[in-house]
């Protein structure tokens, strides 16, 4: 590449953004930080009819959650602000003067009703050459009326004027070639006196030129407007400078055909924007990725491979390992089926990655305060956490795994119950307790497990009739990680313990009492809970 690139992620404000969009960010920025390039952020908001409040600091506030970061752009700065459109009224209407000057467009007073009556009148009616000079416009009207409509207010638009049988030419990195014959293209509007402001095409082609874009990067729903805006850049003279195109693919449904869209989410239960959202209109709420408890690094490494492939197997990538592998080149044409396993899959790699005390932060707040400002509490905080980890997808599933650790079960699974207790069990665990006393700590799993295997041995008794009884009067049910790697977190007193208060509940009650009873009893757990 000749020239440092610079790209531009130019979304419109007119909702959350969506997860479709936030790939498309993500390709600008590995695609500019692979080349040592400047990426910017523009924001599109010339349609007044489709502005939603919020819209804008919600996309900035999602692409800094993600650290998808910005070298130029609305809220960070830049030579070419503003970078917001509404912000650029004047430059746009310098440039739609000179296509006017030019014979490239021209003004047109057709009122919404006289175009309805067209459409109604004319099947497919287009506003192209072969139809605007029986228009309203300036094509048509001597120029002294055109020239008084103007000056008493009357509302025009400004439409390009699209000569047929030309061929357009879009190169396209992912996509090649595509051509295409004018006489297909309509006479679109580029700028409305109404509110002063340019249509998209207009104002995403003056800024493209005007912040030396060098490649247009964006989604695949884009492309039937390229050719007319390469034919823009032809009507300005502006071919040496074009930026060269990338349409992604489409991000695909999970089942069935078609474009992602938000109802697959709400239908299957998955998250389609990065964070919360609250629609000021309707009030209506969606999740987000952050809020469903994802982590950042997770999203972007799924949303990465949605679409572009390394050519290897390596599917974990850092975002530093991305930007040195990624190139449009890889990206597919063909949409990409989104996976929402696999992002679930990703973010559980990501979770055992993460440091023991980051995970602790997500786990404390559910706890009583302050209960591990207690060291040794804390230490085996860290050490239960690191016991169920891999068991665990998002950081909000770890308390539940780890409850157990500070809070002796208070019923147990009947189920289990049903299925494990056997008439002997007592006699076994009470056996069990006694050979656990007689270690000096339960620090060592291996040591553990092997003194209780040999009394096992010794005795005859069946693995699994001591093990699954143990196991539930520790953890309330038949879950949880290895069973020595339990002992060794709640140490020897609290590992009897909890033997001895499951058998005195036992005693008491019987071990007749119907599972109901017995779970009631278990309830009143702490009762027991003193050491003898
Ligand atoms: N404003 C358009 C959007 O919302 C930008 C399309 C483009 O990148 O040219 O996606």
């Amino acid at each position: 590449m000749n020239t440092t690139p610079r790209v531009r992620f130019a979304p419109s404000p007119t909702g959350a953004l969506h997860i479709g969009g936030v790939r498309t960010a993500l390709y600008n920025y590995l695609f500019a930080r692979h080349h040592g390039g400047t990426m910017i952020l523009r924001i599109e908001d010339t349609d007044t009819n489709r502005y939603v409040e919020g819209a804008e600091k919600y996309i900035i506030d999602s692409l800094q959650w993600l650290g998808i970061e910005f070298d130029e752009g609305v809220s960070f700065g830049g030579k070419h602000a503003p970078y917001r459109q509404s912000e650029r009224k004047d430059i746009y209407r310098k440039y739609v003067d000179r296509l006017i000057a030019d014979g490239k467009a021209y003004y047109a007073f057709d009122t919404p009703e006289e175009l309805d009556e067209k459409r109604s009148q004319t099947a497919n009616f287009q506003y192209d050459a072969s139809t605007r000079m029986s228009m309203n416009n300036s094509l048509v009207l001597p120029a002294d009326e055109v020239s008084r409509r103007i000056a008493n207010g009357e509302k025009y638009v400004v439409r390009i004027r699209i000569e047929p049988n030309e061929e357009i030419v879009v190169n396209d990195i992912i996509r090649g070639e595509v051509r295409i014959n004018s006489t297909i293209l309509d006479d679109k509007v580029l700028w409305k006196s109404a509110d002063g402001l340019p249509t998209y095409h207009l104002a995403n082609i003056v800024d493209d030129h005007l912040m030396e874009i060098t490649h247009v990067i964006r989604g695949e729903e884009w492309l039937p407007s390229a050719p007319l805006h390469v034919l823009l850049y032809r009507y300005f003279g502006w071919q040496d400078t074009m930026p060269q195109f990338a349409h992604l693919p489409l991000l695909l449904k999970p089942d069935g055909k078609g474009k992602l869209s938000k109802r697959d989410g709400d239908r299957l239960g998955f998250p389609v924007f990065p964070l919360d959202w609250t629609d000021p209109i309707t009030g209506e709420k969606t999740s987000g990725y952050r809020e469903a408890g994802y982590f950042p690094e997770a999203v972007i490494n799924f949303l990465a491979l949605l679409g572009w492939n390394p050519g290897t197997e390596q599917e974990i990538f850092s975002k530093e390992e991305l930007i040195e592998a990624f190139s449009l080149e890889r990206c597919s044409r063909s949409g990409a089926r989104f996976d929402y396993e696999k992002g679930k899959w990703f973010n559980h790699k990501y979770l055992q990655t993460k440091p023991t005390e980051e995970l602790a932060k997500y786990v404390m707040p559910f706890f009583a305060d302050n209960i591990f400002d207690d060291e040794d509490k804390y230490r085996k905080l860290l050490a239960a956490i690191d016991s169920v980890k891999e068991r665990a997808t998002f950081p909000k599933e770890l308390f539940e795994l780890v409850e157990f650790f500070f809070i002796a079960p208070e019923s147990f699974a009947e189920s289990d119950l049903k299925k494990r207790w056997k008439e002997d069990t007592p006699r076994l665990l009470t056996e069990l307790a006694e050979i656990l006393r007689t270690l000096p700590s339960l620090d060592d799993e291996q040591a553990t497990e092997e003194s209780v295997k040999q009394w096992c041995e010794a005795k005859g008794y069946s693995l699994g009739a001591v093990m699954n009884p143990f196991r539930l009067v520790l953890v309330g049910q038949m879950k949880g990680p290895h069973i020595f790697t339990i002992t060794r977190i709640l140490g020897k007193t609290e590992t009897i313990n909890r033997i001895n208060s499951a058998l005195k509940i036992i005693e008491k009650f019987g071990f007749d009492a119907d599972a109901a009873m017995f779970e009631r009893a278990v309830k009143r757990y702490e009762r027991f809970d003193d050491p003898q």
